[in-house]
């Protein structure tokens, strides 16, 4: 049976290759590097020109175990995209897995998707209506649907007329028969980068994915951007009305890998840089600083080094399970918090420790981490969490419980330190955190964070879907628009 979290959540991660020999195995290594952007499933689908049909693999699972060698002779082709998908539950549903691919009365097409699609129930409903028939439960398959409807691709403007239907957050790529498009929203919300490998142009998600494969990075594709990739080269088209720039913070916080570069950025960097803006905003006199791996051990670095405490990173982690979040049941999840990580004592005995994580949720990494340093004979626990506190859901691509459900939403800083256990807890503000990465405040959503959100959301697509299923709707009510925090630019 489907559950409530089957519905628009698109941590996701994106690929493509234009012209290469080897574009299924190069994509193969770049969805392997952008694995950390979703764990549930991954496909590639690829082509080899004009009229030889699509080929397609996709599977449940991580990168590395779906993906066999026998698929290599079937994914044939220069061209190819690729996505990995970000579950939030156990449940298993390959009819969500991407690319989505068809053959329409333009050709054959195929699209992966990152982000989420805020205008989807009016959309599929409207497809619907139409005719159009949908498999998946995911907003990202009508971006498909809306490709091949025949009125979009009689025109001249084809497939940006098509593209301009959407809206939300997304970074897309799309493979026709002769070409390879990567496009971002207007607000740019979620990232996608360009790249080049010998003659080859290659697109993703993070630049992580380059290094991989040894692509030259190029720049970033610009929010409201659609790049056109065929025969005649590159051509860049700016097809939507302009809005403010919007990049996800939290995707420098935790989501994008350290060895990224987003808007010519490094993660790592940045992440060292909000530690020591913590250490100046709450400092704390401290025998030693502690990262929660992985997520903590770069601001820890910088909170160390700001704070001259030694950097000790007592808590081991076992890599081979996925994220805490992959667990489906708060049961589930507790433990997988528990399995995760193991504290060797004798680095904390007798010590007054600063532990460093990135974000509270739900707050069980938290308070599961102060129980374990009580126990191995810690004297005093700190928390320092390198963001804000988070008190809003994301509709753009994050995936957050519903408000109720995070830990700043229910309780007073005072009762927060009570409820975890700790002696002290401090958060970073969101001037610092923006000061960390270097770039302009009102170029971020910090909806998460603030409540501003850039877009009104229509949260009846995943009741629309949940109706359907005789399900009821678990979702978030639809949020009011509050005035912008910063001036529109
Ligand atoms: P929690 O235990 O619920 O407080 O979650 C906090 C932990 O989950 C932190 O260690 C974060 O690094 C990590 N985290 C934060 N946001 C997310 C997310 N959207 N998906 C998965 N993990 C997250």
């Amino acid at each position: 049976m489907l559950n409530s979290h089957d519905y628009p959540s698109h941590e996701c991660g994106v690929f493509a290759v234009y012209g290469h020999p080897n574009a299924a195995l190069l994509s193969y290594y770049g969805l392997f590097a952008l694995q950390h952007r979703g764990q549930e499933s991954s496909g590639i689908v690829t082509h080899s020109g004009k009229k030889t049909p699509f080929q397609s693999v996709k599977r449940m699972g991580l990168v590395s175990q779906i993906f066999k060698e026998e698929d290599f002779e079937q994914l044939r082709g220069s061209y190819a995209i690729g996505h990995v998908r970000y579950s939030t539950t156990g449940s298993s549903n390959l009819f969500n897995a991407q690319p989505f691919s068809a053959d329409t009365s333009r050709g054959q097409l195929a699209i992966a998707h990152n982000g989420n699609l805020i205008n989807a129930a009016r959309l599929r409903t409207e497809l619907e209506m139409k005719g159009s028939i949908f498999q998946a439960t995911s907003d990202s398959e009508i971006i498909l649907h809306l490709l091949a409807q025949p009125h979009t691709t009689k025109t001249k403007e084809y497939p940006l007329a098509a593209l301009r239907e959407l809206e939300g957050a997304f970074s897309i790529v799309i493979m026709g028969e002769n070409e390879i498009i990567g496009v971002r929203d207007p607000h740019g919300f979620r990232p996608l980068s360009l790249g080049k490998l010998d003659d080859a142009w290659v697109l993703a998600s993070e630049t992580c994915a380059f290094d991989l494969i040894g692509a030259e990075f190029v720049r970033d594709v610009e929010p409201g951007e659609a790049l056109i990739i065929n025969e005649s080269g590159i051509q860049s088209e700016f097809p939507f009305k302009m809005s403010r720039e919007a990049f996800c913070i939290f995707e420098y916080v935790y989501f994008a890998r350290p060895d990224s570069n987003l808007r010519n950025i490094n993660v790592s960097q940045a992440r060292v840089r909000m530690g020591q803006e913590l250490a100046r905003l709450h400092p704390v006199e401290a025998d030693i600083v502690l990262p929660i791996p992985d997520s903590g051990i770069y601001a820890a670095l910088g909170f160390s080094e700001e704070l001259n405490i030694p950097y000790e990173p007592a808590f081991v982690r076992n890599h081979y399970i996925g994220r805490t979040f992959i667990q489906p049941t708060q049961l589930v999840r507790d433990f997988s918090v528990r399995v995760k990580l193991n504290l060797i004592s004798s680095y904390v005995r007798g010590k007054r420790v600063v532990v460093i994580d990135d974000s509270i949720v739900r707050g069980t990494t938290a308070k599961n981490r102060v129980i374990n340093l009580r126990e191995a004979g810690a004297k005093e626990v700190h928390l320092r969490i390198s963001c804000p506190p988070h008190r809003h859901a994301c509709y753009y691509g994050i995936d957050f419980p519903d408000p109720q459900k995070l830990l700043a939403n229910q309780y007073s800083q005072e009762e927060l330190c009570a409820y975890l256990g700790a002696d002290s807890v401090g958060y970073l503000d969101i001037e610092g955190m923006v000061r960390a990465i270097r770039r302009p405040q009102n170029s971020f959503c910090l909806a998460c964070f603030t409540g501003d959100y850039p877009m009104p959301f229509d949260a009846s697509f995943d009741k629309l879907i949940m109706e359907r299923r005789g399900e009821q709707a678990h979702f978030l009510p639809d949020i009011k628009i509050q005035p912008p925090l910063f001036p529109q630019s």
